[in-house]
């Protein structure tokens, strides 16, 4: 068998170290409580936190609530936010204007500008009317504003709050566009803003900095402590590492910044703004991990989205009048432990077994790709051995034969299209050692969840379009302002953009 559990709690020990400095040593039902005995019924300055878990479908947070218990000895703060009688629970649908399914660039521009847009597009209409998203219209009243994840920080969800492109793609272009109406930029991404990577060979950060931005390129350029108002901080070349390799690298875990590190130096600096601010919170890595079907990966980035609800519940306590909204911009994947029935288990008696395999995973999926890259050729042996080392799980030769060809991009005996591919094969073969199952490598239709605490916490408080989010803020923040919509027929005029191939890159690599 895989590793034993001394082996995985010594490497979750490891682990601890960079997750458990957030927030403080306190139980998390302290942190939930604090912020929702200083609660007011009204906020002014209105501040709000809106924290979004990408693509984490419905099953995400027992999943996690179960994984943190088994990795940390404690449950998660998402999951005491729901359990909680003063905290608003509710859940959006996700349509986007041309189908029932979103992507995330569809998504944060509903989020963002109150209008559904097709997917691929960023506040964007199909005739190429452009919206003004939430950002730009609170800058322009003095209100912060802070764009925060673990993604490319150009990616579709952080954009949507704040750009325009008609391709998601294009994040070159979206590069400039934050400048000046975005206080807080952290992420990843720097390939869009550096000069010797970008075509035009433009020197954005140069741009950014003569306005009066500080940038930041490690984690401790991020809390060097300024009194500057304006941040941008890039800390990877592309997006930032999945938590799971983040904490098997000592450099990583040294430079680069986890999401509730950046969520705390963002709140810092908006925090000095007097007339409030909306700060966007990120864990963008969920939906990249849902993608790849890789359970363990996907639960130790729900983590750490979890450390950064900490962290602003835990800026919720100190400033009361401080809505805090989590929520994700749809499912993907729909993961969910199954039963599992073995001969002396009893019934369904398996799960908890299989499930605390996950605990031995010691890479991502994206990493176990990169580790087969580089053995040219594999075997089924070969693979069966890195599975063993990488995941502490045993699959079959059968099992591995399947995996291999689908490496291969050959037929599989695997029947459902969605897992035609070596991830949606090899997250059906270790669904079997971990009881995770997978119904695609997709995106999904499902509602997603939201809980609210702070002033304005009840218009949560049932199900909504996620475009609600956007009248609700501008409400909020005092600014009345309506973008202009698209019904289904008047889409239909406008033929659909045909996708380039260069667009068929997969968002989450
Ligand atoms: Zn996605």
């Amino acid at each position: 068998m895989g590793a034993t559990r001394r082996e995985f709690l010594q490497w979750s020990a490891a682990g601890l170290a960079g997750l458990a400095l957030v927030p403080g040593e306190r139980a998390v039902a302290e942190v939930v409580s604090e912020a929702g005995a200083a609660r007011a019924s009204s906020g002014n300055p209105a501040r709000v936190i809106v924290l979004i878990s990408d693509g984490m479908s419905q099953g995400v947070p027992s999943l996690a609530e179960n994984f943190s218990k088994l990795m940390r000895g404690k449950g998660t703060y998402f999951a005491e936010m729901l359990r909680r009688e003063d905290v608003a629970r509710g859940l959006f649908e996700t349509y986007s204007l041309n189908s029932l399914v979103t992507d995330s660039a569809a998504a944060a521009t509903a989020l963002g500008s109150g209008t559904r847009v097709r997917n691929g597009a960023i506040n964007m209409l199909p005739d190429g009317t452009t919206l003004r998203p939430i950002l730009p219209l609170l800058k322009e009243r003095g209100i912060g504003t802070g764009l925060v994840t673990t993604a490319t920080v150009t990616h579709a969800t952080p954009a949507g709050f704040a750009a325009q492109v008609e391709r998601r793609g294009d994040e070159h272009l979206i590069a400039p566009q934050y400048l000046d109406v975005v206080d807080v930029v952290l992420g990843g991404g720097s390939r869009f803003f550096d000069s010797k990577d970008r075509r035009d060979g433009r020197d954005v950060p140069a741009e950014y900095a003569a306005t009066g931005y500080r940038v930041a390129r490690t984690t401790a350029e991020l809390n060097k402590s300024t009194d500057s108002a304006k941040v941008l901080g890039l800390f990877s070349e592309g997006h930032m590492p999945y938590t799971i390799d983040h904490l098997a690298d000592e450099q990583m875990r040294r430079d680069v910044p986890t999401l509730a590190e950046m969520t705390r130096a963002s709140l810092e600096v908006l925090d000095r703004n007097p007339d409030g601010f909306l700060l966007q919170v990120e864990g963008a890595r969920v939906d990249h991990a849902a993608h790849a079907n890789d359970a363990a990966g996907m639960l130790w980035d729900q983590l750490a989205f979890d450390d950064a609800i900490g962290v602003a519940l835990e800026y919720a306590a100190k400033r009361p009048g401080t809505l805090i909204v989590v929520t994700s911009d749809h499912g993907n994947s729909n993961p969910g432990l199954n039963g599992m029935t073995t001969e002396d288990s009893g019934f369904y008696g398996a799960s908890p077994a299989h499930f605390e395999r996950l605990a031995a995973s010691k890479c991502s999926v994206e990493h176990l790709e990169r580790v087969l890259r580089g053995k040219e050729g594999f075997s089924a042996e070969d693979l069966r051995d890195v599975l063993r080392e990488s995941f502490g799980v045993e699959i079959g030769g059968a099992e591995a034969e399947i995996a291999r060809a689908a490496w291969r991009r050959e037929p599989t005996p695997i029947l459902a299209t969605q897992h035609q591919s070596f991830v949606g094969a090899l997250g059906q073969i270790l669904g079997n050692h971990t009881g995770i199952g997978w119904c695609g490598t997709t995106h999904t239709e499902d509602l997603v969840l939201i809980a609210a605490l702070g002033p304005g916490q009840e218009t949560f408080g049932r199900l909504l379009r996620n475009t609600d989010f956007f009248r609700f803020c501008t409400k909020k923040f005092e600014c009345p302002f309506e973008n202009p919509s698209m019904t289904l027929e008047q889409m239909a005029r406008y033929a659909s953009r045909r996708v380039e191939p260069a667009e068929m890159v997969p968002h989450w690599t």
